[in-house]
């Protein structure tokens, strides 16, 4: 059985190495029109799932935020954590406008801490703040998991090939099982409307002092990485514009500078925009049938993360190759 997976960001390598785990006869092909510079590359990675991330239904979406944290959970305690850049991490959600803020409908029933904050804990960083809360959760640095992830994909013999596709059909009819996990690039591909770019830009810096994670308001967020600290954000919907804007810079500097002042210190790496695949509504895990007119291929899509893909992507790929497994026995049982 021949399978093509389409994107090499952290949705289709997750999706290719649940592949390998699930149909282990299966000849996989990886197709990335880019394997180094994802919008993958430029997520803090945090095991954070905002209020409007949503699968098909509740049920769904809990089934694969549960699964993503698992996954990441049991990679932590390998002995393969430190080459797939897997941790944990801990830190604090402080907000003014409103209490729901700084909850989490997704996550305080799947991380092991989550909890209102004392009066002591909001004097750990610039600001009045009102509401708080702290939490410990999981970090993956894409910069490690994606290496680590292709080395173990190409070790197990899944081929990785760097190739631009601008329509299904031209992988039809060599392979007939195609799983579609182009992030923002779905977009052309399927023709998908409901799929917007939410451009975010990011500062990374060198702060090796900094362990924990403050979040503030107007998407203020510090979260140090494996090899560096990002500072974010920001948040633009419908904008494509992968330039980096110097006044968002300033702007991201002096918010994260307020909260906690020490960054004022921090030397900066390098400065990254990345647009946040968003789909209105919910994440498109869902098989359809294409055709190049002669022949049919099933394509399972497994796209439109937001800007939480990297935590959710393992629940969205278990999803998928669930479905592609199913539909192809039934294909075949059809013959
Ligand atoms: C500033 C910022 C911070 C973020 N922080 C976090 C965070 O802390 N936690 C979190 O979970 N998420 C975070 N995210 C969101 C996360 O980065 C995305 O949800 C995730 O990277 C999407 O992964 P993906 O594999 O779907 O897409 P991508 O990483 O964009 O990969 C898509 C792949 O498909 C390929 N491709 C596209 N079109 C085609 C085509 N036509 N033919 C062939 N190949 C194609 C691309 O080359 C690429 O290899 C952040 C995002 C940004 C921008």
């Amino acid at each position: 059985m021949k399978v093509a997976i389409v994107g090499g960001g952290v949705v289709g390598l997750t999706t290719a190495l649940q592949l390998q785990r699930e149909l282990r006869n299966a000849e996989i092909t990886v197709f990335a029109s880019d394997f180094e510079q994802t919008v993958s590359h430029v997520a803090a990675g945090i095991f954070r799932v905002g209020s409007s991330y949503s699968g098909p239904t509740e049920q769904i979406t809990r089934e694969w935020i549960g699964n993503s944290y698992e996954y990441y959970d049991d990679l932590r305690k390998s002995r393969e954590a430190a080459k797939a850049g897997v941790t944990s991490i801990s830190g604090y959600m402080f907000a003014n406008s409103s209490p729901e803020t700084v909850k989490s409908q997704w996550l305080e029933k799947v991380v092991p801490i989550y909890k209102n904050v004392s009066e002591e804990e909001f004097r750990l960083v610039g600001g009045n703040w009102k509401y708080g809360s702290f939490l410990t959760t999981l970090l993956t640095d894409c910069t490690l998991y994606l290496p680590w992830a292709r080395k173990k994909l190409q070790e197990n013999g899944t081929k990785l090939t760097v190739k631009k596709l601008n329509s299904f059909a031209e992988l039809i009819p060599e392979w007939n099982l195609i799983m579609n996990c182009t992030g923002f690039g779905a977009r052309s591909l399927c023709n998908d409307r409901r799929l917007v770019s939410m451009r975010g830009q990011v500062i990374k810096v060198k702060a090796p002092w900094m362990k924990t994670f403050f979040y503030g308001e107007l998407d203020t967020y510090i979260i140090p990485g494996i090899n560096a600290v990002t500072l974010g954000g920001s948040r633009s919907f419908d904008s494509e514009n992968t330039k980096l804007c110097p006044y968002e810079s300033k702007a991201i500097r002096e918010r994260c500078n307020k909260l906690i002042p020490a960054l004022k210190k921090a030397t900066v790496l390098r400065e990254e925009v990345g647009l946040r695949p968003h789909r209105e509504n919910n994440v498109r895990v869902e098989a359809e049938h294409v055709t190049n007119g002669l022949s049919k291929a099933i394509v399972v899509h497994n796209y439109g993360h937001g800007g939480y893909g990297v935590c959710t992507a393992p629940g969205t790929a278990k999803y998928a190759v669930q479905l592609a497994k199913e539909l192809h026995k039934s294909s075949v049982a059809k013959l």
